[in-house]
């Protein structure tokens, strides 16, 4: 019983997650000893670039490092023979305490990164010295829009011109020597609830650009802005608007047929294109990946079934006007916040003795997806992890086998809403033939809205989640819970052979959320994790062949380049985004050290000490006794749970990003009121709750603390 109800609650922990380049080196001589590359995407890469690989200056020009956003280097100055001379070259700050996801871009020697909100940071790649900083001024109340942490994936970068969308929308063309703003364009006219955190990308003169805030009822769509002017160029709605007005191109009338019975407008729809985007150069297709609907269940958006295009879809269109090429949908009629937003690799593997150019992608229903990448046809599909919504995907119709109808009751769902696989990109080796997958084995709790199971009603909340879920089943299974015994949800390192659709080795971590992943040619591949350790392991077999505690965990995927004929491998540090909500407090470096937003530089023979941190004092004390209502203490309960779980944990414990509510200073707790209701804290990003919660609310929500206090007197995290 134990074993069951822990196994609940860290399921609700789980699923409270979710409420819970361009390479600008034309103007560089190529060095003389240009690396001969087998990479094909190297080779199509005939759309403006001047791009080769040199192990005296080698660059990081882009997203996935290349089109195909393969993350695989051909450089071997690292190999898995010299991997354990491997040390602190820099170290650089940047201040902030939150989720760090970026890719750093490196271009001719300069590394552009981004923190927070969409600050973007330029450093010199060998020093680390800092060149120049560029702040979009975010207004710290627009955090609320965000699901998932203040975060940004990085920038793009394109002849002298860097770019980056902040969080609240705007795009920024910056001058790459000097961080000054070239051009700015609103891509959503200042429209809360939509946000960005993905990274923009270079194609064909065009910068692209989607968005995000499905769990708070937007519409998705991408942008195309001209890189020299920030003019809109073409845009690509990836869900059906209102009827009554006029498709805004032709494919929607497709994708509105696939729609019924609802008024899924009104909730926005969603389909945001919140991360992945792909380009083959070869075909001239852009992929781009599609995330859940507003709200999650078919039932709320679609009464009427059907499979709503485009949500959970991977979208290929014309780069030069958004012209509709295919679209795959990997989960139909999707209810369970199953996105196609994750990473997209693109590469030929032989298939029965005929060699294909293929998509894959290992999105959150944990399947991993092989497809023609001309027709969208699919080609194999495979469990990466454990699966339990889908017996298998029908390679004839291409449809996944779906064992529950989900909606009737409560259901345990596998993979749970964070997905097998979420964002942190996963990378591709030629050599090896192998995919290196960050993945975890998490279940959540699927309860649909009572209001709408009994009345047929939703009731949209303005600016924040409308998911469409029961919190009181949320609230109830939460009740009297004991942290300590629950078990510890883990992540995996998995090396993924997409021709037999099999693991060949596979790495345990501490923690659920861990970074994304690096692969490279000396037979290596590099993770940072949430424990606050970056490994290599040999790419082939999976060994830790070296491995750095940096004391602050890690969600970003490292990179590497050279410069000056040595090479570099960096990473930002910084846990958070999804983490905030569903990371393990017990095994988290940012429970245990703080998390302090760091870039890191690694190199041969370099022997600059890693920073050392000491431990947080996470000692719980009571400063308030109270006997305590247990109607009140219920209704706390239920506030917390639907308004605050989302960014400072699950019954009040934090994963160690944001504070742990149960641990506030005395300051905090005399200003509780007016720090939830009239935005005290606002300019870090602690939202306003005044328009959802009254001051009684607030009351009962502070009770609810002091309880959770008392409760957790013997925890030690
Ligand atoms: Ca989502």
């Amino acid at each position: 019983m134990a074993d069951k109800k822990g196994q609940l609650v860290i399921n609700i922990i789980v699923l409270l997650f979710f409420l819970l380049v361009a390479a600008w080196n034309s103007y560089r001589p190529l060095s003389s000893v240009d690396v001969k590359t087998n990479n094909v995407f190297d080779e199509t890469l005939n759309s403006g670039y001047t791009y080769a690989e040199s192990p005296v200056n080698a660059d990081w020009p882009m997203h996935g490092r290349d089109y195909g956003e393969q993350r695989f280097s051909r450089l071997t100055l690292i190999n898995d023979k010299n991997v354990d001379k491997l040390g602190l070259a820099w170290n650089y700050s940047l201040g902030t305490y939150r989720g760090l996801e970026a890719t750093p871009i490196i271009v001719n020697g300069r590394m552009f990164v981004t923190g927070n909100w969409g600050v973007v940071h330029a450093v010199d790649a060998a020093t680390g010295k800092m060149l120049w900083v560029f702040d979009p001024e975010v207004p710290g109340h627009w955090g609320r829009y965000g699901c998932c942490d203040v975060v940004n994936r990085g920038v793009a970068v394109w002849e002298n011109k860097v770019f980056v969308a902040s969080f609240d929308g705007r795009l920024f063309a910056l001058d790459s020597t000097t961080g000054e703003v070239a051009w700015e364009v609103d891509t959503i006219n200042q429209q809360p609830p939509y946000t960005i955190t993905g990274a923009p990308r270079v194609v064909k003169g065009k910068v692209l650009i989607g968005n995000g805030g499905a769990e708070y009822g937007v519409r998705g769509y991408v942008s195309a802005y001209d890189v020299q002017t920030g003019s809109l160029v073409w845009r690509f709605y990836t869900t059906p608007g209102d009827p009554a007005l006029p498709f805004e191109q032709p494919e929607l009338k497709m994708a509105a047929e696939t729609w019924a019975g609802g008024e899924w407008w009104k909730n926005g729809a969603g389909g945001t294109v919140w991360d992945s985007m792909a380009y083959d150069a070869e075909n001239d297709l852009l992929y781009f990946g599609v995330g859940n609907g507003s709200p999650w269940p078919r039932a709320i958006r679609s009464p009427g079934g059907g499979d709503n295009l485009f949500l959970s879809s991977i979208v290929a269109v014309r780069p030069d006007t958004g012209q509709y090429v295919w679209h795959y949908q990997t989960t139909p009629g999707d209810s369970l916040d199953f996105t196609a937003t994750q990473h997209m690799i693109l590469t030929e593997i032989e298939i029965r003795g005929e060699v294909r150019k293929v998509l894959l992608q290992a999105p959150k229903n944990g399947f991993f997806y092989v497809l023609d990448r001309i027709t969208g046809e699919l080609l194999s599909a495979e469990k990466y992890v454990e699966v339990n919504w889908a017996s298998h995907v029908d390679v004839n119709t291409g449809r996944p086998v779906v064992i529950k109808d989900y909606g009737k009751q409560p259901e345990m769902v596998l993979p749970s809403p964070a997905g097998g696989h979420n964002w942190q990109p996963m990378a591709f080796n030629p050599d090896t033939n192998l995919v290196y997958i960050p993945t975890k084995d998490l279940s959540g709790l699927f309860a649909l809205s009572r209001e709408w199971s009994e009345n047929g009603t939703f009731t949209y909340k303005s600016g924040w989640w409308n998911v469409g879920l029961d919190w009181q089943t949320y609230t109830d299974l939460t009740e009297n819970i004991d942290f300590d015994s629950l078990p510890i949800s883990h992540g995996y390192l998995k090396a993924w052979d997409p021709v037999e659709q099999k693991v060949i080795w596979s790495y345990k971590h501490n923690n659920a959320w861990n970074g994304g992943v690096l692969s490279m040619a000396g037979n290596l591949v590099f993770q940072g994790a949430g424990d606050g350790i970056l490994r290599a392991h040999k790419a082939d077999t999976g060994d830790v062949v070296w491995s750095a505690n940096i004391m602050t965990g890690m969600v970003a995927p490292p990179v590497t380049y050279s410069v000056n004929g040595e090479q570099y491998i960096a990473i930002l540090a910084g846990w958070g985004g999804s983490a905030i909500a569903s990371g393990d407090a017990r095994t988290s470096a940012a429970a245990k050290y703080g998390n302090y937003g760091q870039l890191f530089a690694f190199k041969l023979g370099s022997s600059k000490s890693l920073p050392v941190l000491s431990e947080r004092d996470r000692n719980i004390t009571i400063t308030e006794s109270k006997n305590f209502n247990e109607e009140d203490l219920r209704a706390g309960a239920l506030v917390y749970m639907q308004y605050c779980s989302v960014c400072h944990g699950s019954v009040a414990v934090s994963s160690g990003v944001l504070p742990d509510l149960r641990v506030m200073s005395t300051g905090v707790r005399s200003q509780f009121k007016e720090i939830v209701l009239e935005g005290q804290r606002e300019a870090v990003g602690m939202p306003n709750f005044s328009d959802l919660l009254s001051e009684n609310d607030v009351n009962k929500l502070y009770q609810y603390l002091l309880y959770r206090t008392q409760q957790s007197l013997t925890t030690d995290y």
